[in-house]
Formats: C-alpha cells, structure tokens, sequence
C-alpha cells in the first residue's frame, strides 16, 4: 500500500486528532494553476469557504490568487490576510445588509447577485454611503454537474442564481439602477465535478447568454465559471494535482470570450484538499459479532463530508505494514453516521497507531464543530513540523 510522504514520527509527540497541511504541495498545486491559467486570459480567486486557515491563506495571498467569499466574515478574513479588495468576489443567495455594507466599504470588486431583491437592496445600500457596486448577474444556467446531490447548485430547481426566464427582466431593471455597475455574468454548477462535459455544457451555455447580451448592447468584462473541479480522492498518492491543463482547456477551446473579456474562476477543493490530512489516533480495536471496528478519537465532528455527503476519504495506518485486515473505520461520536468508512481493506491495526484520512484539506477543518462538547481540531504544517 502506498503511504504518504508524512513525518510520521513527528506526529507522533503531538496531541490528535489534528489536521496536517503539506504546504510544499499546497505551492505546487498553485503554481501549476498558474501555468496552466496564464495559457489565455484566465483568473483565478480562491473559494475561501473550502479552507481559511492562515497558512494556506498565506499560500493563496503570495500566489496573487483572488479570493472568492459567500459571507461577511469571509470577506474579512481574506482582506486581513492582506488579499487585496480589488480581487475579491462575494457571492451568495443571502447576503445580510451589514454583509453588503462591508464589501461596499472595502470597495471589493464584484458582489455576485443572485436575485431582483438582492439587486434593490444593494442599489438602495450603496446609495446611502454614495457608491457605485460592480456587479456580476449569477445566473442559473440549467445546467447537470453530475455529482451528488447535495452539491449540485445548476439546477433549476437549486436555489442559486437567477432563472434564464428571468434574465430579460433583470438585465431591464438593472440598467435603471443608479449605483450599480453591471460588469459581468457568474456562474457555479456544483462541486466535485470530475466529468469534464459537464464544464463543457456551461461553455456551450455561456456562449448563448453571451449572444443575449450583445443583443441588448451591454458589453460585459468578466464572465466568471465558478469552481466545482474534483479531485481523485480514491488515490491521492498517484494524482496529488489535478489535471488542470485538461479543466481549463475545456474553457479555451468551448467559450468564446469576447475580445476584451477576462475568465474567471472560483476554485476551492482543486487548490487544498490533497494537501490535508486527519490525522487521528486509534483509541480501540472493537471486536462486533460480523464485524472489526477501528475506533479512532477522530470523527464527524473534525471532518464531517462522509456523514453529509457520503464522501470518501482514503485511510492509511501510518504505523502498520502489517497484512490487510477489512474494518468499519468509526468515530466517537454518539451518532450512528459517525463512520468514515465500512468494510475496508487496511493494514492490520491496534490501539495507539497513528491515521491518516487523506485528502482532507477542502471542506474539512472549517466544517469542524463542537458537538458532544469537542474541541475544535489544531492544525500543523509541514513548514512548522520540519
Ligand atoms: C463553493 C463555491 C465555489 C468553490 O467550489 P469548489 O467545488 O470547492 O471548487 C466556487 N464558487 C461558488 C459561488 C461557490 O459557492
């Protein structure tokens, strides 16, 4: 079985369950992105929601990555963390008044509007303080991301974003509005997209809005693709960065940009999550009546997407080369759905061994809560732990 690379023995004189970041593949991963964006007039922000901590956020603000934010406090953390306001984007279908007034203030460079309503406001909002906001329309395209359910946001059915039945009456309304600024359309189709078609379905619809807006005359900057690119979480140790030259050749090859036009992007798990680990302790071997249980001081609580979502993380023994034994991989928590994982194959594993859950960096530590009175994880870097 193929490990990770980690310092093993380093973790072993440090309190779990905490998270490790591999910062060394954390600055590959966005220097890839780098080279492969700056093939065409592509930029890319980062999902903030997928990971804030500071060291990543370091990572994102050194590469002049933007920052992509769903919510005041977001907004903040990537303005403290020195990204500039000229390259943050706020999105979300329900940004609060004190939300807008914050990005107003900073003079951030794009509120994403995902309703008529959200436009009044903003508009009346801006007024009072005698600003003008740029704006991008997020619109709905219809489009399937074939993902789970749960994080699929194209549909019409999905709560985000304005209907395409809408456009004609927004795009009337929003000319008359004196303190905005439309610069631009956005989009997000969901996450952990792996199948490239479903990217190419967005171009082929982007290319039709497109065609709707020259025909109203309204010249529009920025079209902006959203994020949703998958990682391989079955073999982070073979595919650590994602085929980004494949993700935005898709782009480069299906949307017609308009001369002037800049691409953006919103990527989130893409850029952080191979970087992270969970790394927990095993508190017990559990004998069951059909089955082994690995009960580790880990759960739902520090890394919650297999409870919500199903989701798979890839569990390695980083103390064991014994031979495979197939275990339920369980948590402490007083809730059934606290499993990670059931019958799987791992190297044969005793009280006190050290796991690692992989490909945790996206959606992980910042979906860490307190429940049954659990404190938050700790997180280390591989730069701290050298
Ligand atoms: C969550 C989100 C993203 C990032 O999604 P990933 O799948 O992590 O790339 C981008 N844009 C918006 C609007 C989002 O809500």
């Amino acid at each position: 079985m193929t490990k990770a690379n980690y310092p093993s023995d380093k973790f072993k004189d440090i309190e779990t369950p905490f998270y490790y970041y591999d910062l060394d593949l954390l600055r590959a991963t966005i220097s890839e992105i780098k080279t492969q964006s700056s093939k065409a007039n592509f930029d890319v922000h980062y999902a903030m929601k997928a990971n804030v901590n500071s060291s990543v956020l370091a990572c994102i603000q050194q590469a002049s990555l933007g920052a992509d934010c769903v919510s005041g406090g977001e907004v903040k953390a990537a303005l403290d963390a020195g990204i500039p306001a000229s390259k943050i984007v706020f999105a979300g279908v329900g940004k609060a008044d004190w939300e807008i007034n914050l990005g107003l203030e900073n003079d951030i460079f794009c509120f994403n509007v995902e309703s008529i309503p959200e436009l009044i406001v903003i508009n009346e909002l801006a007024a009072a303080k005698g600003k003008t906001a740029q704006i991008a329309l997020r619109i709905n395209p219809n489009v399937s991301a074939h993902t789970h359910h749960y994080i699929t946001t194209g549909l019409s059915e999905n709560k985000f974003g304005i209907n395409m039945s809408e456009l004609e009456k927004v795009t009337d309304l929003v000319v008359t509005l004196p303190q905005i600024k439309l610069i631009g359309i956005h989009f997000h189709i969901g996450s952990q997209i792996t199948d490239m078609s479903s990217f190419q379905a967005l171009c082929v619809r982007v290319n039709e809005i497109q065609e709707f807006f020259d025909s109203k005359n309204i010249t529009l900057s920025v079209i902006n693709v959203g994020g949703g690119l998958g990682i391989n979480y079955e073999h982070p140790n073979h595919f650590p960065i994602p085929d980004f030259d494949g993700f935005f050749k898709v782009y480069r090859e299906h949307l017609e940009l308009r001369p002037h036009q800049t691409l953006h992007f919103e990527l989130g798990r893409a850029v952080v999550a191979q970087c992270g680990s969970l790394i927990s302790k095993v508190l017990y071997v559990k004998e069951g009546t059909t089955k082994k249980f690995v009960i580790l001081d880990a759960g739902f609580t520090e890394l919650i997407r297999p409870a919500l979502y199903q989701a798979y993380h890839r569990i390695e023994n980083l103390n064991s080369e014994l031979p495979d034994e197939v275990y339920d991989v369980v948590g402490p928590i007083c809730e059934s759905s606290d499993t990670f994982v059931k019958d799987y194959s791992m190297n044969q594993t005793k009280r006190g061994d050290i796991i690692a859950l992989r490909s945790a960096g996206a959606y992980g530590e910042i979906m860490a809560s307190q429940y049954n009175l659990r404190p938050l994880p700790k997180a280390f870097t591989s730069d701290q732990l050298v």
